[in-house]
């Protein structure tokens, strides 16, 4: 039989505490997936972590090799973010078929596996995405929702779901896609669905984090979630656009207000406070266009400057030896 190959891409930053919980987990879908005609691998991307992640990653590798598992370790000279993380693992995973996850247990890896089942079921699809089975009704989640259906609309892509998270199964096509988007600002559900192939929804609820604590604060996710509509909408652009046009056709009518007073009226406009107000007004509208102008162009010179979206500080890998070979 033709045997294919799996791969887990777990991005960790200081997840010390969870490594050897998560490989225990993930050793347990090995059987399952030899039934199915698939090996393992894991890649670990150590998104520049300060703890003893790396160390504890590479003191997995004996255990590994037990258990015919494939163990990849891509380490970052600094701390590049989760979305570099996701890109560096995925540039190091040989599988058929390959699934983001977390590192803290929060996202399991039989559920990755339940995912895969569920994709092989359907090979119309491409993608299965672990969403999020009820959001809550937060303040926070209330913004997020929102947010996503900004994204959505100013983007033109329907398929940003709100509820979908990075945690997905996807095949090697999609996975190609993916690495043919070299871009720096990696947003990766925007990616996703602006790369297309069918999506299959997984309800799933996420557990606790099994230890150790989240890094997304709240400013973190607003930053996040900006970055992720100027990557993919230009529609902050034509703010520009309509504010210019209501405030020419605001000024038209007040001009022509002012003219009829004094002709057919006499009335004398004192001046300072309308002027002042107005210039206040302009300015201030001159200045959140600019400050828009800005921030797509910083993006431009960034991203011209070709720098890379991670750098390596050491790889080590170990393949699993095949029977069959
Ligand atoms: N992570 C990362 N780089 C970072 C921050 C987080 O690789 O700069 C990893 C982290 O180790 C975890 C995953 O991304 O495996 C999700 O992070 P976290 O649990 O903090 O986020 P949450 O689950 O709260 O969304
Ligand atoms: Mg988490």
């Amino acid at each position: 039989m033709n045997i294919r190959l799996f791969s887990l891409i777990v991005s960790a930053y200081n997840e010390g505490g969870n490594i050897d919980g998560f490989f225990e987990a993930a050793s347990t879908i090995v059987r399952p997936l030899a039934e199915q005609g698939f090996r393992l691998e894991i890649v670990f991307a150590d998104d520049g972590s300060s703890d003893k992640t790396a160390d504890k990653i590479r003191g997995l590798f004996p255990a590994a090799a037990c258990n015919s598992i494939d163990i990849k370790l891509v380490s970052f000279s600094r701390n590049f973010g989760k979305e570099a993380a996701m890109y560096a693992g995925l540039k190091n995973a040989a599988g058929d078929f390959c699934c983001f996850i977390d590192a803290d247990l929060q996202q399991r890896p039989e559920t990755a596996l339940a995912m895969l089942e569920m994709l092989l079921l359907n090979p119309d699809y491409d993608c299965v995405a672990a969403c999020l089975e009820n959001r809550g009704t937060g303040v926070r989640q209330k913004l997020s929702s929102s947010f996503y259906k900004i994204l959505s609309k100013s983007s033109g892509m329907q398929d940003v779901v709100d509820e979908a998270s990075d945690f997905r199964v996807f095949s090697r096509a999609v996975a190609d896609a993916l690495l043919d988007m070299p871009e720096y600002y990696r947003f990766s559900k925007g990616l996703f669905a602006w790369v297309g192939f069918k999506t299959l929804p997984f309800p799933y609820t996420p557990d606790e984090r099994h230890s150790g604590e989240t890094t997304w604060t709240f400013p973190k996710l607003v930053r996040y979630g900006i970055g992720g509509i100027l990557s993919f909408s230009t529609a902050p652009l034509q703010v520009a656009i309509w504010l210019g046009l209501f405030t020419s056709a605001a000024a038209l009518i007040y001009f022509i207000v002012v003219i009829c007073q004094r002709l057919f009226i006499g009335i004398e406009i004192p001046g300072y406070a309308t002027i002042v107000a107005l210039l206040l007004m302009l300015g201030g509208v001159q200045l959140l266009v600019l400050g828009i102008l800005g921030e797509y162009l910083a993006r431009i010179y960034i991203q011209g400057k070709d720098r890379p979206v991670f750098i390596v500080k050491s790889y080590s890998e170990q393949l699993a030896i095949q029977e069959d070979e």
